[in-house]
């Protein structure tokens, strides 16, 4: 299960196989760790996308999978908070996206990561109508929620939330909840809330940090996550958390579906509400301005953000990783970590993750524990614990 960094893994050129589109670029709550409102740069966007910019957004989508004869291209609809462009424009453009599929052939999945307050029935129906997934911001409990996602008059917004995730729930909506992860609490306050919620698919997220800063470690929360995640789903699968999921595919040698996770260029394009196009959004954590490009979609279709610099520049340190990280064992399984984890203003993206002492820790057990109950199946018909399968293999070196 451990990667020999000697396997070197070629990334060719794709087409763009993911939009992120900032509908809003302004939220309707105060939420502390948000990376979004600590790049200014995010003011001088429009505040909701045109007509006019969406108009150019859907030319140039049937454009790129028509070019590309993509079977799919799956949309994250984002902000800010997306629900503030109104639920016109959400069935409008999903309307629009189903006629790019009726005339292309090329399936366009709809996603909506939101905080959730503004949901109401007219949202449930435009959600469940055009089968958008959604994703809501919700970090657990009220005791650890309201720590951070606050209104703008400082209150606590669990209860809205809850209220939102709770119609989702009921209703055929294909719903998932995004926390991010409070080291201090116990994962199982995260896991018995979600439960008892209803919410079978979640993430706990690790929280954003640079190099240049000092996060609290988070190896034991989650190898507790880890542990309740093993123990839900002993029979039959119970409950999906996303980190762990991903974490044990890639320990168990396949991709991860999720770009914080295993190592594979990150390539995602993020459409802006004036049609700018930007590297991968999160990338503000580093600064003002550190996304942007000179790239928009009125001058250029969406593949050609390949060859804009600093665009490039992230999708290629996704891949370079640092010194240490190509002599780790778990090269191919953590990929250094996840690419703004691994900014410092001295090195840029030249560094282990800022997390890396816990994401080893975290692979450690992780292996030790799947070791212990996995096994493979001999020809005969007899089988072989994994751990005296791996024995004597390459164990590499930290
Ligand atoms: S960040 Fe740490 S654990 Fe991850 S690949 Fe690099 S050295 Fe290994």
């Amino acid at each position: 299960m451990s990667a020999d960094a000697a396997d070197a893994v070629d990334f060719t050129s794709q087409p763009i196989a993911q939009l992120l589109v900032k509908v809003a670029t302004r939220c309707n709550i105060d939420c502390s760790y948000c990376y979004w409102f600590r790049d200014a740069a995010v003011y001088d966007k429009p505040k909701l996308m045109s007509a006019a910019v969406l108009r150019q957004l859907l030319l140039r989508i049937e454009e790129h999978v028509c070019e590309h004869g993509l079977p799919d291209l799956p949309i994250v609809l984002h902000g800010g908070e997306p629900l503030l462009w109104g639920v016109d424009n959400f069935n409008h453009f999903a309307e629009a996206c189903a006629a790019i599929t009726a005339r292309t052939g090329s399936v366009i999945p709809i996603a909506v990561t939101t905080n959730g307050v503004l949901i109401d029935d007219r949202w449930l129906d435009c959600f469940e109508r055009h089968q958008i997934s959604v994703a809501i911001s919700l970090d657990g409990p009220a005791h650890i929620h309201d720590l951070h996602r606050k209104t703008f008059q400082g209150g606590g917004t669990h209860e809205a939330v809850v209220r939102a995730a709770r119609l989702l729930v009921s209703r055929d909506i294909r719903t998932s909840a995004l926390a991010v992860c409070n080291p201090a609490y116990a994962p199982r306050d995260y896991v018995e809330f979600f439960a008892d919620c209803g919410i079978t698919h979640y993430d706990i997220m690790i929280p954003d940090a640079t190099v240049d800063e000092k996060p609290p470690a988070i190896a034991g929360f989650y190898n507790g996550l880890f542990d309740l995640w093993f123990e839900a789903n002993r029979n039959r699968p119970a409950v999906n958390i996303r980190i762990v999921t991903d974490m044990v595919t890639a320990l168990l040698g396949n991709n991860s579906p999720t770009e914080g996770v295993g190592y594979n260029p990150v390539e995602l394009c993020t459409v802006m509400t004036d049609g700018s196009v930007e590297a991968h959004d999160v990338l503000r954590i580093a600064g003002n301005g550190f996304t942007q490009t000179t790239f928009n979609i009125f001058d250029h279709a969406l593949d050609e953000i390949r060859n804009e610099p600093r665009w490039r520049a992230a999708r290629d340190a996704s891949i370079n990783l640092a010194a240490k990280c190509q002599r780790c064992k778990f090269l191919n399984v953590c990929g250094g970590g996840y690419l703004p984890h691994r900014f410092s203003k001295a090195n840029g993206y030249d560094n282990p993750s800022v997390y890396c002492d816990d994401l080893y820790a975290m692979f450690e057990n992780m292996q030790n524990v799947l070791e212990q109950h996995l096994y493979v199946q001999k020809p005969g018909g007899g089988r072989v614990a994994m751990r005296d399968a791996l024995k004597g293999g390459h164990r590499g070196e930290r």
